[in-house]
């Protein structure tokens, strides 16, 4: 299999990129943390809070989390309903970096993205895809950029699609999440031994996509 794992911390730039690489490759594009905000979406609507990690740990038997692809899209589905349009705000992102810590849901979700990473030649993002999902990956990236750059993509992002935002504390909660990522006890976001270290902080999305591309070759 030839697929391609793409790890970094949040706003690093790996969606934008990975997704571009996959229509270059003719692989399929696999969005992991879209499968941790569906949970955590799940997680706020039961009004379950992050300390009850019994609650959530039922809650991953009863959400059923499946992607489908329209149009070429990846879309994540939460008991069947398609939530892409509900789960790119801060309040599902710092939710989602709080309950991917739990054990249970990494079990579940790494099972789904496992399963994908074998049925076909994937690009596939995360935190914890070198390192754990796809381990046998012959090709793997770390992506990163400086916390500034990473900050104002997102509020970039975020503008565009009409959300008003503030820089300093979007900065702020991605600094959070990332410490959180890093410093978990399972599956803490890190580069893999074989990864190849990408700061995108002063290059274009074609210097990036065309560095993974060469490098996958
Ligand atoms: O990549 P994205 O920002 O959408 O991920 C949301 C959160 O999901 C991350 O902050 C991280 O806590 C979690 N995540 C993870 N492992 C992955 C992908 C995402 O723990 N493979």
């Amino acid at each position: 299999m030839g697929n391609i794992a793409i790890d970094g911390p949040a706003g690093a730039g790996k969606s934008t990129i990975a997704k571009i690489v996959a229509k270059k490759k003719g692989y399929i594009y696999v969005d992991t943390g879209a499968m941790y905000r569906a949970m955590a979406l799940f997680i706020i609507r039961e009004g379950i809070k992050p300390e009850e990690t019994d609650k959530i740990e039922e809650a991953c038997d009863k959400a059923d989390i499946s992607i489908k692809y329209v149009d070429g899209e990846q879309v994540v589905t939460l008991n069947g309903e398609s939530v892409n349009g509900l789960i790119r705000t801060e309040e599902v992102s710092n939710m989602a970096s709080v309950t991917s810590v739990n054990a249970k849901v990494r079990e579940k979700l790494v099972a789904l993205q496992q399963k994908l990473g074998k049925e076909t030649d994937v690009v596939m993002d995360g935190r914890d895809i070198g390192t754990v999902v796809l381990k046998d990956a012959p090709c793997k990236i770390y992506l990163t950029a400086s916390d500034d750059v990473r900050a104002k993509r997102r509020y970039d992002e975020l503008m565009e699609k009409g959300v008003q935002c503030d820089l300093n504390e979007i900065k702020k909660d991605i600094i959070e999440r990332d410490h959180r990522d890093m410093n978990r006890a399972i599956s803490p976001l890190r580069r893999a031994d074989d990864a190849v270290f990408l700061d995108s902080s002063s290059m274009t999305i074609d210097e990036v996509v065309s560095k993974i591309i060469e490098l996958s070759e």
